[in-house]
């Protein structure tokens, strides 16, 4: 992978556009999510411990029910603990310990905090079963004042977006350079969405839109192997992708002789992979009617 841990690599200098263009991606379009929609610390802190290991599917109808039936953390403190240990078996929402220790989160908001809810990452981190992540994202979420998220999909995106190495640290602070200054709560939101839609384990770079492909140190070498995708997935490097990404670079311009597009199409433009693979390529997408030769060796989209 282009992440080069010896020599460790930084942030592009100016992080402006790239913290705009992510957010502006995530206004546009984003999955909705009914915890998306409230600030409400305790409604979040239940999504993020239901949201543990659970698909979100389920988790949206079982927060749903939870919040009916224990609408405030008064009234989940004050419950039996074993009925809320039942609600999370019947909604088949995993580890039981996760129950006991948001039940018991909600005795300490009582006893420790009279009932108000601890805003910093440090001090939820305080409540039982709250580990780092939840913190952070129950500060960010509620109330705006979280440190950056770092999940499997954030580091996956770091890691191939700007070759972060392999590091929790390293991880951690790339994640907290990027972030813009008190926007906790969208930054995190973004850049989990980009992990999840966008910068999968298979990377959906042109289809989702991705707007970080003009930084992209994997967009750019077509290695898109990350910590939880040590081996190149079938969709990497693969035809379908350059095809993809002809046909992007062909709509920046009117048209381009093909000694100009072989290029931008792989960064190992030349030899077995030069002019006669890219004629190859370009054939399929002309037989496809997606691009047209205005000459010998100029190729534009098709109009
Ligand atoms: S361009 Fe692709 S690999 Fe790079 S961050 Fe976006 S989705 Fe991930």
């Amino acid at each position: 992978m282009a992440a080069d841990a010896e020599e460790g690599s930084s942030l592009p200098e100016d992080l402006e556009p790239i913290r705009e263009a992510l957010i502006e991606w995530y206004e546009a379009d984003h999955r909705a999510f009914p915890w998306r929609e409230t600030t409400d610390p305790y409604a979040i802190l239940v999504s993020e411990v239901m949201s543990q290991q659970t698909q979100l599917e389920r988790v949206e109808a079982a927060w749903a029910a939870f919040l009916e039936r224990w609408p405030s953390i008064e009234e989940l403190a004050a419950a039996d603990r074993s009925e809320v240990v039942r609600f999370w078996s019947d909604h088949r929402l995993g580890y039981n310990n996760r129950a006991r220790y948001l039940h018991e989160a909600a005795a300490e908001i009582e006893e420790e905090f009279d009932g108000g809810f601890p805003e910093s990452p440090e001090e939820l981190q305080e409540l039982q079963g709250v580990g780092p992540y939840t913190a952070n994202a129950v500060a960010s979420f509620a109330f705006n004042t979280g440190n950056a998220v770092v999940d499997t999909n954030v580091k996956r995106v770091l890691y191939r977006a700007f070759s972060a190495p392999d590091e929790d640290r390293e991880f951690e602070d790339r994640a907290n350079e990027l972030m813009p200054e008190g926007r906790s709560r969208i930054w995190n939101n973004a850049i989990m969405e980009l992990g999840a839609v966008a910068c999968g384990k298979t990377p959906r770079c042109d289809e989702a839109g991705c707007p970080w492909r003009e930084w992209c140190d994997a967009y750019e070498t077509g290695d898109f192997s990350a910590p939880d995708v040590p081996t190149q997935s079938p969709f990497v490097g693969s035809r379908r992708q350059k095809r993809a990404r002809a046909v992007r670079v062909l709509g920046e311009y009117d048209e381009l002789p093909l000694s100009d597009l072989g290029p931008r199409v792989r960064v190992d433009y030349g030899g077995e992979t030069g002019e006669e693979w890219l004629r190859g390529l370009l054939s399929d997408l002309e037989d496809d009617g997606l691009v047209e030769f205005v000459s010998g060796d100029r190729v534009r989209l098709r109009r």
